[in-house]
């Protein structure tokens, strides 16, 4: 339901927004080469996913995949 502005004081209003905040996305250690990559995502440097190549490394996969 539409409130006016001036109903909600700036606590109420920060009450609300507490909740408001983005989560930065998480990163952790390939375990292949080391390098920073997304969890569950294929690593962008070296283009391994558990334990095994499943795709070419290089620029053209750093690009695809979005990190
Ligand atoms: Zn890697």
């Amino acid at each position: 339901m539409a409130v006016p502005k001036k109903k909600v004081s700036p606590s109420r209003r920060g009450m609300r927004r507490s909740h408001e905040a983005l989560s930065k996305p998480t990163y952790n250690e390939c375990s292949n080469c080391g390098e920073l990559k997304r969890p569950h995502h294929v690593c962008p440097s070296c283009g391994h996913y558990d334990g095994r190549e499943v795709a070419p490394a290089g620029d053209a996969l750093k690009s695809a995949v979005h990190t």
